[in-house]
């Protein structure tokens, strides 16, 4: 499995370096790469029976000579009739002049398209084509790609792999393999690349599924473990003065922040760690919640630590911390990433010697080389970003003492699911938000509505508004021209509707200073409109912003919809959500219809399994590779086999490394003793 490709058939200098950009450099590698899809060409439709607008396949015959034309520019044109047996229909194929030989009349093809009725009949444009033969694979996996690489070249290195694959070695202990009529690892992988009908694929998916979240309750159970050995320091109210820190904020606590306030402190005032998860909607006012567990935790005499998913929403608690301590002479600190060395050091010191009592931070402030004198509180913002393991990494920085732990989400998490991946965690909620609140006025639209919405945007900017625009990616797609869906080509797209409105552009890549300086100059009214990738999708707050516009809705989902909307609607001014969408999707149109976050979240996990509860996939950092929420059974099963488990003299030796390196990929690695 070390293997270097290069010593793989088909892998010269030239596409080792390619296949090295998608992170391929040993025969492992490729075993782990993942198809994005499949296509299942084992189900033959009839051309009469094919589904409108769906990629299918056919099994067709040539029984007409194919006509090659030549457009301008030159653009060809070859066009050939099959036939079923029943019905025919016409194949084109745009620019493949070279088929025109093998497109000979009586030839048998396995075709890989859509079929659209026409006018004139049936058409397929631009099919998949291959010989018909009896063993042509059924189930053909899609790989993502890179520039230079082809989905055949990558199928076929990975075939020629494939004999390294016979190493792999299970990490279940054979009885587990057994008993839950899971596959052998080294099988499971095979039929991840090369399957042969759909069961044994769900089945291959469902071991390894099974596999990542065993370990992964293993691990959630010894940092458990852990965490409730430990002893907390229990706060008191004596001398804190925390009623003058409520007196001076500049409007009155809801009845709900009130309510679990109270929740929070009277945690705090006991020597049980703290492990509570506060869930209220986007804008129901959960920072000043933190700010004064905060506030009372500093004034006890203890340090302590918010730890935000972004840098973007750590600068932002920074400088709302800053504010709301500002007249109780508490002094926050910020450490992210990009924070200057010298900063650092300083910083660092200050976490050591104890003469700094409250940090801000990404996950900088869990590193290991940050020393803190007596850690009380831990807060982190935006819970399924970071899970309990990564507190679990903070938790573990306070010798003798372990920190109260306080959860802040706007993604309501099922009780039940919650459980689960949770376990005991104690949950307030704050259902209330504060009063003067108005509705974000949301709508749907199609293309054909692009120009009244620019129209209407426009209106808003004269009067004085801000808008997001945000579109789904960084820079387009390989070989994509869809020119809304990316940031960098939306501006250009953008300038030219509106060539008045000042665009500002923000996305994932930029460095952070750059970002900073970007919803700096936002947040100023520098920029009319802000053009960004959802990385604004947490905590912004820019309340002279009343128009939030998505583009391409549909690649979102629900609650990611309902927190972007959760930008606007946060001043004096009535405010816009408009969904772009190119087909009608009326998945979506549960957004106009309710404000409620928790309702949007049900719907949200009835419409996609939870997939989006176990981890940011779409960011690239998700714990899990197989599993999905969406395996609820297996979720339930693994936990209950660790329990178990963990209940025998010891854990198989296997498991237990498999444990301990998912530990070590979080940095938590010390908390397995
Ligand atoms: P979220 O729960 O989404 O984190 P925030 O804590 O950012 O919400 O609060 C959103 C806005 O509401 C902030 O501008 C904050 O100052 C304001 N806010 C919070 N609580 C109240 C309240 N009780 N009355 C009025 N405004 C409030
Ligand atoms: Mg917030």
């Amino acid at each position: 499995m070390t293997t270097p490709l290069r010593y793989i058939k088909g892998v010269g200098e030239v596409t080792g370096k390619k296949l090295e950009k998608l992170g391929l450099v040993t025969a492992g590698d490729l075993a782990g790469f993942l198809p994005r899809r499949y296509e299942y060409k084992n189900e033959i439709y009839m051309l009469w029976d094919a589904p409108e607008g769906q990629t299918v396949a056919t099994v067709l015959t040539v029984c007409s000579a194919p006509t090659l034309r030549h457009g301008g520019k030159g653009v060809s044109y070859l066009k050939v009739c099959a036939t079923d047996g029943v019905d025919t229909a016409t194949l084109t194929f745009f620019n493949q002049p070279w088929l025109e030989k093998s497109l000979v009349s009586g030839r048998k093809l396995r075709v890989w398209g859509k079929v659209s009725r026409g006018s004139y009949g049936l058409d397929i444009t631009s099919p998949e084509i291959e010989p018909y033969s009896d063993d042509l694979p059924a189930i053909v996996p899609v790989y993502p790609l890179t520039k230079g690489i082809t989905q055949q070249q990558l199928r076929r290195i990975i075939r020629n792999a494939a004999l390294c694959f016979e190493q792999i070695e299970n990490s279940l202990p054979d009885s587990i393999i057994a008993d839950y009529g899971l596959m052998q690892r080294r099988e499971a992988i095979r039929t991840l690349h090369f399957p042969e009908e759909k069961e044994s694929l769900e089945r291959a998916r469902r071991t390894l599924a099974f596999e990542e979240l065993l370990v992964f309750q293993l691990a959630l159970r010894t940092v458990r473990g852990t965490l409730s050995r430990g002893e907390a320091v229990a706060m008191g109210y004596k001398d804190t003065g925390i009623g003058r820190f409520f007196a001076s904020l500049p409007f009155s606590l809801t009845g709900a922040q009130e309510r679990v306030i109270k929740e929070v402190f009277a945690d705090l005032c006991t020597d049980t760690p703290m492990c509570r998860m506060v869930q209220g909607d986007v804008g129901c006012g959960k920072t000043v919640v933190a700010a004064g567990a905060m506030a009372f935790a500093v004034k006890n005499g203890m340090q302590c630590a918010m730890m935000a998913p972004t840098e973007i929403l750590a600068t932002q608690h920074y400088h709302s911390l800053k504010g709301l301590f500002a007249d109780f002479g508490i002094e926050p600190e910020l450490l992210t990433g990009s924070t200057t060395a010298k900063e650092k050091k300083r910083i660092k010191a200050g976490l050591a010697d104890g003469s700094i009592a409250a940090v801000v931070g990404t996950n900088a402030i869990i590193q290991k080389d940050v020393v803190y004198k007596n850690l009380g509180l831990v807060i982190t913002d935006e819970q399924h970003r970071f899970g309990v393991l990564q507190r679990a990494a903070l938790a573990d920085k306070s010798e003798g003492k372990t920190p109260h732990s306080l959860v802040m989400s706007a993604t309501p998490i099922p009780r039940s699911l919650s459980l689960i991946l949770y376990g005991d965690m104690d949950v307030s909620v704050i259902d209330e938000l504060p009063p003067g609140r108005q509705t974000v006025e949301t709508k749907c639209a199609g293309e054909e509505n692009r120009g009244a919405m620019y129209a209407f945007l426009a209106k808003q900017i004269e009067k004085g508004r801000q808008a997001y625009i945000i579109c789904p990616l960084v820079e387009d797609a390989e070989g994509g021209t869809d020119d809304k869906k990316s940031v960098e080509s939306y501006r250009g797209h953008f300038e030219k509707a509106l060539p008045k409105a000042r665009a500002l552009c923000l996305h994932g890549r930029m460095k952070s200073t750059e970002k900073d300086a970007v919803m700096g100059a936002f947040e100023r009214g520098e920029a009319d409109v802000l053009i960004s990738t959802t990385v604004v999708e947490v905590g912004v707050n820019v309340p002279n912003a009343t128009v939030m516009i998505v583009e391409n809705a549909e690649c979102f989902g629900l609650s990611q919809l309902h927190q972007l909307r959760g930008r606007v609607g946060r001043g004096e001014h009535k405010s816009f959500c408009i969904l772009m969408t190119e087909k009608a999707s009326p998945r979506l149109e549960v957004l106009c219809s309710t404000n409620d976050g928790f309702a949007i979240a049900a719907a949200d996990l009835e419409q996609r399994g939870p997939g989006d509860f176990f981890g940011a996939r779409q960011s690239g950092d998700s714990r899990f590779v197989h599993a999905t929420t969406a395996d609820l059974r297996l979720t339930e099963e693994t936990r209950a086999l660790a329990s178990h488990l963990s209940g025998e003299e010891s854990l198989d030796p296997r498991l237990r490394a498999a444990v301990r390196s998912f530990l070590g990929s979080l940095g938590s690695e010390n908390i397995f003793n």
